[in-house]
């Protein structure tokens, strides 16, 4: 038997849970047990559960609210740490906030219009934390996270708390070094303009109906849009659900896992989906467009193997 709780207990000061089903930490609502599962609440929380894990050679992975993930049917073989290190505080000019990574999303946005601070109405509607969002350089209509974070803390791969620029972050469309690197974004000071209330609130009234006409209800289990928008050889970039439209996929189904019929580029779990369902759905997809516009569609949606190699 592993005594990695104990140690866990000893360092951290807070109890492990044990064989937790990951379903209910994705929005797919798929996925087997982990062995074991942390919910950090402060930095220290999530540095030091991080720290042990890597002391203990014990496989460890940090998730947000869920929102881009597909878990395995077969659970995660180590430690899940659910980020809830969340905090808003505005700095000494106003148009500057720091945001801890657990924070949701729509708790920034929700901050943001109070103090009449524009910039983030492109967040309306997508659902996670700002870590998730800073990982994936979330955007939408034309906007995207890394566009106003100006410096942040970073756990690096040895653990250790350091503070970066912008530039560390190299945000492309949906990219962020966090994505090849083992670092762990803690916190980030966002740059946001002086804004008009009702402007942005009308803005904010467009994006979300804008978002109603092409995407599911948030109670739909699905994980955003499946694949990233490719580049066509003119260099343009075009929109998956096109493609995929295009080639017929929108009555497609696998077990429990089917097309959305308002978008084809959401996968939705139609109740009892596994993640088998949803990755054989998207191959057949992937195939699709790759036979009609000779196009490799790259996944949006991040799927973690049970037993992900050490790093
Ligand atoms: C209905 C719907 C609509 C959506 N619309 C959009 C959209 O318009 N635009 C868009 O970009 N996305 C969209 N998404 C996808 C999703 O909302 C975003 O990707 C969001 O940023 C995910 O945040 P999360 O906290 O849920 O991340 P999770 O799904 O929990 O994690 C995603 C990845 O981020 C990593 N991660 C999480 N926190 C940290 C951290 N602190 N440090 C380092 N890595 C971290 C995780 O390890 C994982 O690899 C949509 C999803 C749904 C379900």
């Amino acid at each position: 038997m592993s005594d990695f709780p104990e140690i866990f207990l000893d360092k951290v000061g807070k109890p492990l849970e044990q064989s937790i089903s990951l379903q209910d930490y994705s929005n797919f609502k798929i996925g087997g047990r982990a062995d074991y599962f942390f919910e950090a609440t402060s930095t220290s929380e999530l540095a030091n559960s991080m720290s042990i894990a890597r002391e203990q050679a014990i496989p460890y992975y940090i998730i947000g609210g869920g929102y881009n993930l597909l878990f395995d049917d077969d659970g995660f073989r180590g430690l899940i740490i659910k980020n809830r290190v969340e905090g808003i505080k505005q700095r000494q000019k106003r148009v500057e906030i720091e945001v801890f990574s657990g924070t949701p999303l729509s708790d920034v946005l929700q901050f943001s219009m109070e103090e009449g601070l524009t910039g983030f109405e492109f967040l309306a509607g997508i659902p996670g934390t700002i870590g998730g969002a800073v990982h994936g350089n979330a955007g939408a209509f034309g906007h995207s996270i890394g566009e106003f974070l100006k410096e942040a803390e970073i756990l690096d791969e040895r653990c250790q708390r350091i503070k970066v620029k912008r530039d560390y972050f190299g945000f492309e469309y949906r990219y962020s070094l966090l994505k090849e690197k083992q670092s762990v974004f803690l916190a980030a000071m966002f740059v946001l303009q002086e804004g008009e209330r009702e402007k942005m609130k009308a803005l904010i009234r467009d994006n979300l109906e804008k978002r109603k006409e092409k995407h599911p209800p948030l109670d739909v289990p699905c994980a955003g849009s499946f694949f990233k928008n490719p580049i066509f050889p003119d260099g343009k970039r075009v929109p998956a659900a096109y493609l995929l439209d295009k080639v017929g996929v929108k009555k497609l189904a696998v077990g429990g896992a089917a097309v959305y019929s308002g978008q084809a580029n959401f996968i939705i779990n139609k109740g009892d989906a596994s993640a088998r369902d949803v990755l054989q759905l998207a191959e057949e997809l992937k195939q699709r467009v790759k036979k009609g516009y000779g196009i490799d569609l790259e996944e949006e949606v991040i799927f973690l193997p049970a037993s992900p190699p050490l790093p």
